[in-house]
């Protein structure tokens, strides 16, 4: 016989069930919708620890047509960098590097933005989108070239030279941007040091790397501060050399990320958009390509005919994975689009100092045409 209370409560809950059967199966719907929130509410306090959502997501479930579904019914967009893992650039609606990531994100009509990238980035979309939502699937996935310039000392760095225009590449944290005037990324650096005159003073940050290349070849003498990428300086320069003599016909391209020792050896260097468009127009079959790994997966997409060799690492690993860039999973990045967090938030001064020389730096760009 049917418990005269659990009746009333599900007539409560339900008032259009009626007959035992629909509330035995009302009755399991109820519990299954309270055990939801209840995983929910523990995963949300867990955030702040674990960087993301923690919750089981039933393995039937397609992914892929979940996330289009979400995607339409929250006017939102998935903006991924190459370095993502393959299944989330095939989710994405446009993949790029940090320079067409921040020009997406400066014309996205979506009401939502979720960024398959690192915090830097999702930062960057917000500064340009203060009222829209930007959502980074997991908050944790940081950089070691952003961690390499904390803003207080930079500040300290920056004071020592008043007379300097401070040029900042876009792997750098809100409060870095604040304090620069100018905002470049890898494509379009060397252009904006050489718009500005020859005797003004600059300082470069945060990447060494990057600067150094760029005094390089537009002979300048900036003043560089002392940061650079993991993912970057790991290559090793033997395993390269030998990968060569096994391979003669295959060209070496590098990010300007790379140290000069490997950038020296180069076939051609420039930022990940430039290296993917060289192994398009470029004769050549194969490529030994010294950035992420994640980037291979547009390069053999867009010529499926060649070969692409990632450079080794100065490691015992195989791969050269930056292991930020990997904490988002297409798990991850369904479950922050299906319950809109984690979110990425700034103060509002940071933001307004920060946007200037992003602005500046996207004007320019447009100027040069880039
Ligand atoms: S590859 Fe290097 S610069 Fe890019 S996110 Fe990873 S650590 Fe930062």
């Amino acid at each position: 016989m049917q418990n005269p209370y659990f009746a009333t409560g599900i007539s409560f809950l339900f008032p259009q069930v009626h007959t035992p059967i629909n509330s035995s199966f009302f009755f399991k719907k109820f519990f299954i919708l309270i055990s939801m929130n209840v995983d929910l509410r523990t995963a949300e306090k867990k955030i702040e620890e674990i960087g993301f959502l923690d919750i089981e997501i039933d393995p039937a479930l397609d992914l892929f047509e979940e996330i289009a579904k979400l995607k339409k019914e929250k006017n939102a967009v998935v903006l991924a960098h190459y370095y993502q893992e393959p299944d989330i650039q095939d989710v994405a609606d446009y993949i790029g590097d940090s320079l067409g990531l921040a020009q997406e994100a400066a014309r996205t009509e979506a009401d939502v933005i979720v960024f398959a990238g690192v915090h830097f980035m999702a930062e960057t979309a917000k500064i340009l989108n203060p009222d829209k939502k930007v959502l980074l699937p997991d908050l944790k996935a940081g950089c070691s070239l952003s961690d390499s310039c904390p803003p207080p000392i930079f500040k300290q760095f920056r004071e020592k030279h008043p007379d300097h225009l401070v040029i900042s590449y876009v792997n750098c944290s809100a409060g870095i941007k604040a304090l620069s005037d100018i905002i470049c990324t890898s494509s379009n650096a060397r252009q904006i040091v050489e718009s500005l005159p020859l005797d003004q003073g600059i300082i470069f940050a945060p990447d060494k790397n990057l600067g150094a290349y760029i005094n390089k070849i537009t002979g300048r003498n900036m003043v560089l501060w002392n940061g650079a990428c993991m993912v970057h300086e790991i290559f090793s320069f033997e395993k390269i050399t030998r990968l060569k003599v096994r391979h003669p016909d295959a060209k070496l391209i590098a990010h300007p990320e790379c140290e000069d020792h490997i950038l020296k050896i180069a076939d051609f260097i420039g930022s990940t958009t430039q290296l993917l468009k060289y192994t398009q127009s470029e004769n050549t079959q194969s490529f030994i390509v010294a950035t992420e790994a994640g980037i291979l997966h547009q390069m053999q997409q867009k010529s499926p005919g060649k070969t692409f060799i990632a450079a080794p690492p100065d490691n015992a690993c195989a791969c050269n994975d930056c292991p930020h860039m990997k904490l988002n999973t297409l798990e991850k990045l369904y479950l922050c689009m299906k319950y809109d967090q984690p979110e990425v938030l700034l103060e509002e001064d940071v933001r307004i100092a920060a946007k200037r020389p992003i602005d500046r730096m996207l004007e320019m760009s447009k100027q040069l045409g880039l």
